[in-house]
């Protein structure tokens, strides 16, 4: 059994899985360092390729190597620029990093000409070895201003910068490569995957965290633009919203119930108390067949989902009185209120329902208020008393 080529072939196929993972998340996360952690796992696959035994004697393979080294070394500095937290600012550092990555494609295109010019080994070397140098001062930059994710990369490519440097100083002062760099690069290289790896799961983790959180957010702002602050009902937008809402059906009718002479209990009893009455007001309007909201100020809705939408309209606006008086009785005084009731028509919109409830509204006012009135159909100008039980 030939070892050296199985254990080699594992690593391209370990190298390539993790290349091609990295490949196929770039449409999902449309960030740039997947594409280049693809680049780099090209350049390692490179460099195991000409170290198959089968492919060790020749030059050309050879070649292949030291510009798979290169590559992707070059691919590092744009790979971190575009995998550091992107919330963490790092402009300069960015633009730093990116430019490691001509370095390391210098290498590279000094590589074939060295067999013409042997003086290009060494530039090889050297522009390498700057490209590493390049890549520690940006890692240490960001990790010494928060990077988590510098952190991950500084353990990961540890061991391949450490047999990088050696073996690229050892081949500089001698002129010869070390025999042991093959297998030193590969071990360094499977711990650059691991860590990498792990790396972008916290990564994933964390970008997942704050999706759900953002998301969560989003939900919860959506629902309470549609609350009223103060009673916690619906507000204009969450009745629209429900007299939309195809799953709850449509109401039958509504009322438009305004609650009488409210100035006079802010005016003698403070703002605050005006507000707690508004709370218990809300509450005691709340029945059966009914979604109640706030239009604003002292003024309220009721959509009714029932036949008999009138009868339970009238009844919603008689509860106010004794429900204020029950829920809040350190009032100390009556709430009353007039209400306007409006069949609801099937090219009605929640608006022309509560215009045409509004004038019956008016009118119960005109009439001496605590009573309910309706909008007559077909004409809405005549108003009658409302059904009471
Ligand atoms: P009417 O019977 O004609 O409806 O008399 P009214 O005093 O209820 O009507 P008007 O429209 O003159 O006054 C409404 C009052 O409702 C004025 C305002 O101070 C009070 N109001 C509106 N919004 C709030 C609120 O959020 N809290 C409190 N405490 N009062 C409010
Ligand atoms: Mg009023
Ligand atoms: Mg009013």
């Amino acid at each position: 059994m030939d070892w050296a080529s199985v254990i080699l072939g594992a690593f391209i196929g370990v190298a390539g899985v993790f290349g091609l993972t990295s490949l196929a998340l770039y449409p999902l996360m449309r960030r740039s360092f997947l594409l280049w952690n693809f680049g780099r796992t090209l350049g390692f696959s490179l460099i195991a390729l000409t170290a198959l035994p089968a492919t060790q004697p020749n030059w050309v393979y050879q070649n292949f190597g030291d510009i798979g080294v290169a590559l992707s070394a070059a691919c590092a500095g744009p790979f971190l620029a575009s995998y550091l937290e992107p919330g963490l600012g790092f402009g300069a550092l960015r633009r730093w990093l990116r430019l490691t990555g001509l370095l390391g494609v210098a290498a590279a295109i000094a590589t074939p000409f060295s067999v013409a010019f042997p003086v290009l080994t060494a530039v090889h070397d050297f522009l390498l070895l700057v490209t590493i140098a390049a890549v520690v001062t940006g890692l240490v930059v960001a990790i010494r201003r928060g990077s988590r994710a510098a952190r991950y990369q500084a353990f990961a490519w540890a061991p391949l910068i450490a047999v990088g440097v050696a073996e690229l100083s050892y081949e500089l002062a001698t002129g010869q490569e070390y025999w042991l760099w093959p297998l030193a690069v590969l071990i360094a290289v499977v711990a650059d995957f691991i860590i990498t790896a792990l790396g972008l799961i916290d990564g994933f983790m964390i970008i997942k965290r704050e999706r759900d959180t953002a998301i969560a957010d989003v939900r919860e702002a959506t629902r309470a633009s549609t609350l009223d602050p103060l009673t916690g009902i619906a507000n204009r937008r969450g009745l629209a919203q429900r007299f939309a809402d195809a799953a709850a059906g449509r109401p039958v009718g509504l009322a438009v119930i305004d609650c009488d002479h409210f100035k006079r209990i802010n005016d003698n009893f403070g703002h605050g108390v005006g507000d707690e009455a508004l709370v218990a007001v809300a509450q005691a309007l709340e029945g059966e067949d009914l979604f109640i909201g706030r239009l604003g100020g002292e003024e309220f809705v009721a959509l009714v989902y029932a036949e008999n939408w009138q009868e339970l309209a009238e009844q919603a606006r008689q509860r106010i009185d004794m429900g204020v008086r029950m829920r809040a009785p350190h009032l100390g005084f009556r709430v009353t209120a007039s209400a306007g009731l409006a069949a609801v028509h099937d090219d009605d919109t929640l608006d022309s329902a509560i215009k045409r409830a509004d004038r019956a509204l008016y009118a119960a006012k005109d009439a001496g208020r605590d009573c309910s009135l309706l909008a007559a159909d077909p004409d809405p100008g005549e108003v009658r008393l409302a059904q009471v039980l």
